[in-house]
């Protein structure tokens, strides 16, 4: 089952030969489309009508931008299957997950639409014997949106939907190998009512989200890998405009010694193999308590073992392909590199005999921090796992990291939790779940896993700059 398949007999990844880009079915390695790229001329142009249709975006009512973000919602939900099916056919993303983002999208949106209004109101702070100091929100004015393939609804509108709200203009570059869903919610935004000019694609690989930040955009919000992460921040540090940039992590799940083993080895796997590893906030270091520690991994490896592999239109797959197969000598490498260091492999371990860019599910035990596999973010269905002796073990571990975005404890006793979590350096720490965003908290990632916030009230305001009113009525 495990065999390596010979890279020759599928083409590679998407390419951008004499700007033509070439979208590929990760399932197949075959050619999906081919379009062009848009080039820096083209993308000049999109700027200078972005930035005049902003001014007109930004006089719009508030109800009226909530209108059209609201028959955007409309839309999605209409064409769910078709939407998802997209998705699918471009990153490989099993159907049923792909459908999964596009109903949970909804309720992202919702938040958004209801809370958009408190967040941007007016603010009087001092109001006394004539002088009144007041606050109000601007919008930041045209916004560059350079977005991620693994979870391109999700990721793409925690941005492009409180920026629209908020009465920006936004050029939206969907990562090269998500473009079809790209030119879909270009399509279904426009439909909905938001102006051509206020919201326009930039198609293209990282050449053409190196073009667009060379153009006057006031804000750049980045979501992908810490390495683009910093050639985003520099070229926004060349024209001293806002920068937030979500990036990747390498995040630890700790499982405590008083857990019932077979139902959070469930949760657990779920959360380090959903969407096929390829999350953010995927688990990717798993530190077991000693005294559970072979009841669990045995419980954590029949998952695994259990988990379907196969076509990602296929109702009943939970694997399906990697995104990129230029990832899948990553994953080889992270798995050569820990077995050369001591670790045992469990399951799993190579590429999939069967065309497309599968790679079994693969578990490391006895991982350790002299390895790539417990160090470099992974982003693929392979988890290390590392026996520790207790809590104090566990949380120096989670904590040697350059990264932190998330971080979880599985126990029973809420303090114990409470005691370790307050000890992670990470934006999000959960008890007893994982792998899970909220619309309704900030999303946020430390050191290399980012600047800025998301989600949640702060994640509108990110939109919006402030404007301090120093009145004085006259005597
Ligand atoms: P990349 O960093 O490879 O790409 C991200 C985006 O940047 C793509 O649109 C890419 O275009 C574009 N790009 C590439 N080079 C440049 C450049 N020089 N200037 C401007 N833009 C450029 O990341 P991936 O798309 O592979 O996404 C996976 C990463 O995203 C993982 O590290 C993951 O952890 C992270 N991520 C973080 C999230 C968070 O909330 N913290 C959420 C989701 C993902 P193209 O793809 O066309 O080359």
């Amino acid at each position: 089952m495990t065999a390596a398949t010979p890279a020759q007999a599928s083409p590679p990844g998407p390419s951008r030969g004499g700007g033509v880009l070439r979208l590929v079915n990760p399932a197949t390695g075959g050619t999906l489309r081919e379009l062009a790229e848009d080039g820096a001329e083209a993308i000049a142009r999109r700027v200078e009508k972005a930035r005049k249709a902003q001014a007109d975006w930004a006089r719009t009512p508030l109800e009226a931008r909530k209108a059209a973000l609201s028959a955007f919602a409309a839309a999605v939900a209409q064409r769910k299957e078709e939407l998802a099916a997209l998705l699918t056919s471009e990153m490989g993303k099993p159907i049923a997950q792909s459908r999964n983002e596009l109903i949970a999208l909804q309720s992202r949106l919702k938040f958004f639409l209801a809370s958009v209004d408190a967040a941007v109101a007016d603010e009087v702070v001092h109001d006394e014997r004539g002088w009144q100091e007041k606050i109000s929100y601007e919008p930041l004015g045209l916004v560059a949106n350079i977005s991620a393939w693994n979870y391109p609804y999700f990721v793409g509108s925690n941005v492009f939907v409180p920026a629209l709200l908020t009465g920006n203009a936004v050029l939206y570059k969907p990562s090269e190998f998500a473009t079809l869903t790209g030119l879909a919610i270009t399509e279904a935004l426009q439909e909905a009512g938001v102006p051509a000019g206020v919201f326009a694609p930039v198609i293209g690989g990282g050449e053409a989200g190196r073009a667009l930040l060379e153009q006057p955009v006031d804000a750049v919000f980045f979501t992908g890998s810490y390495a683009t992460g910093r050639k985003v921040a520099e070229a926004a540090a060349r024209q001293l405009m806002k920068v937030q940039l979500e990036l990747g992590g390498k995040d630890p799940v700790y499982v405590a010694d008083d857990v019932d083993v077979t139902a959070t080895a469930k949760g657990v796997a779920d959360g380090a193999f959903y969407n096929n590893g390829q999350s953010c906030c995927a688990v990717e270091r798993l530190y077991v308590h000693e005294r559970i520690h072979d009841a669990f991994v045995d419980a954590f490896v029949e998952e695994v073992k259990g988990f379907t592999v196969g076509d990602p239109m296929d109702e009943a797959t939970y694997i399906g392909p990697v995104a990129r197969e230029v990832h899948v000598r990553v994953l080889e490498e992270q798995v050569a590199d820990a077995k050369s260091r001591g670790a045992r492999l469990l399951t799993g371990g190579a590429r999939l005999d069967r065309p497309g860019f599968y790679f079994a599910p693969t578990v490391l035990a006895e991982a350790t921090h002299e390895m790539a596999l417990m160090r470099d973010e992974t982003f693929g269905p392979l988890i290390g796992i590392q026996k520790v002796e207790d809590d104090d073990e566990a949380l120096r571990l989670m904590n040697d990291t350059e990264y932190g975005l998330t971080a979880g404890v599985y126990t029973t006793d809420e303090s114990r939790a409470r005691r370790v979590l307050a000890g992670v350096n990470s934006g999000s720490a959960y008890w007893n779940c994982c792998d899970r965003v909220s619309p309704r908290l900030p999303w946020s990632g430390r050191r290399h896993s980012g600047v800025g916030v998301t989600l949640g009230r702060a994640g509108i305001r990110a939109f919006v700059q402030p404007k301090a009113w120093h009145l004085k009525q006259p005597r």
